[in-house]
């Protein structure tokens, strides 16, 4: 293990102050050489637990400036939640150690496009696609009625459901060892805002 523990808020700054440094144009590239992957081959202890859409303008280690060994990172169309899912995220988590969990939603995402699109014809798309939008409408329903931004509106429901739907998470963020941490990503900027937390206020944190 080649990386000292650190705190939930000390993880999403970690994050944040990457993507500062990508928003601006000046990444470090930290821990993408043959050092660190000699430091990590023998075992990881990666800070966060990136949970991200798939859209490819959002891979992870660049957005964020990180390299080997920093993000235990799991991605699906619209970050929806099944359960092999929420079993990667709960091994990062419980066996990894991770203080953070990091969703990453986006501006104009596809998966939350087609399932507007569904909500307003009832037109679903073929296969398995199909549970994809299953597992993102009830976002959009959400802010149906109300107006509002849906691919935040998803953000927030990932976060809750992580928070509450998994005893793992849920008991590790009671006692202050984990946080969920929602993010939003702006394509055209390349920058991430927090619209959604559990557990980030804990004592311990700084
Ligand atoms: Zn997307």
């Amino acid at each position: 293990m080649v990386d000292a523990p650190i705190t939930p808020r000390e993880a999403l700054r970690l994050l944040t102050d990457g993507n500062r440094r990508f928003v601006d144009g000046r990444r470090d590239h930290p821990n993408q050489d043959a050092d660190r992957r000699a430091a990590v081959a023998p075992g990881q202890r990666p800070f966060a637990v990136l949970f991200g859409c798939s859209d490819s303008r959002l891979a992870a280690e660049i957005i964020f400036d990180r390299g080997l060994g920093d993000l235990f990172v799991v991605r699906t169309a619209g970050h929806v939640l099944g359960p092999e899912v929420m079993g990667s995220i709960e091994y990062g988590v419980a066996v990894l150690d991770t203080p953070l969990i990091a969703v990453l939603g986006h501006d104009s995402c596809g998966a939350v496009a087609a399932a507007v699109e569904a909500s307003r014809n009832g037109a679903m798309p073929r296969g398995a696609m199909r549970s994809v939008v299953e597992r993102v409408l009830p976002s959009v329903l959400a802010v149906g009625s109300r107006g509002g931004d849906a691919g935040a509106e998803h953000v927030r429901f990932t976060v809750n459901m992580l928070a509450s739907e998994s005893a793992t998470i849920a008991g590790r963020i009671a006692d202050g060892r984990c946080a969920v941490a929602g993010l939003s990503y702006q394509l055209a900027d390349g920058g991430v805002r927090l619209i959604a937390e559990q557990g980030l206020d804990e004592p311990s944190g700084r």
